[in-house]
């Protein structure tokens, strides 16, 4: 059986993405860099082993940013557009689910509820921060 391949993009299409087989872990980050970033109030994430994550097109229109050595951030330059975050540490990709549509996409958990500014009622466990085998304290912390 082979790995069935998902393909996403940026906002105008220079940067072709695409994901195959399974992802680690998939949910919603609610930190003040993911939302400040993003400018958005959450972040949706798919985390990825870096082998299955390739750039099929554009790679020369990505651009850049890290603030803190954690997580190197990901955009389109020529659109803005976001793509993904690299985590060195935990040598994981995070996709943005955004940017992969056709991607079924499943979240299992809310991490860094604690700095939330948009409570989401869904039933899923809200992590204070992030697992403890991710570094975390492993709190959960009610809707
Ligand atoms: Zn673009
Ligand atoms: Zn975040």
């Amino acid at each position: 059986m082979t790995d069935k391949t998902i393909n996403g993009g940026c906002f105008c299409g220079e940067v072709q993405i695409s994901v195959t087989g399974r992802s680690e872990a998939m949910g919603y980050c609610h930190c003040e860099s993911c939302r400040s970033w993003a400018a958005a109030p959450v972040n949706g994430f798919t985390l990825w082993k870096p082998e299955k994550v390739k750039v099929t097109k554009g790679a020369e229109s990505i651009g850049t940013f890290h603030k803190t050595e954690r997580s190197h951030r990901q955009f389109c330059r020529i659109c803005g557009g976001h793509l993904m975050t690299m985590h060195p540490g935990w040598n994981l990709i995070d996709v943005y689910a955004a940017i992969i549509p056709d991607l079924a996409f499943q979240p299992q958990v809310h991490v860094h509820y604690a700095e939330k500014v948009m409570a989401i009622h869904d039933g899923l466990p809200k992590m204070k921060d992030l697992p403890k085998e991710m570094g975390g304290s492993g709190d959960i912390l009610p809707e």
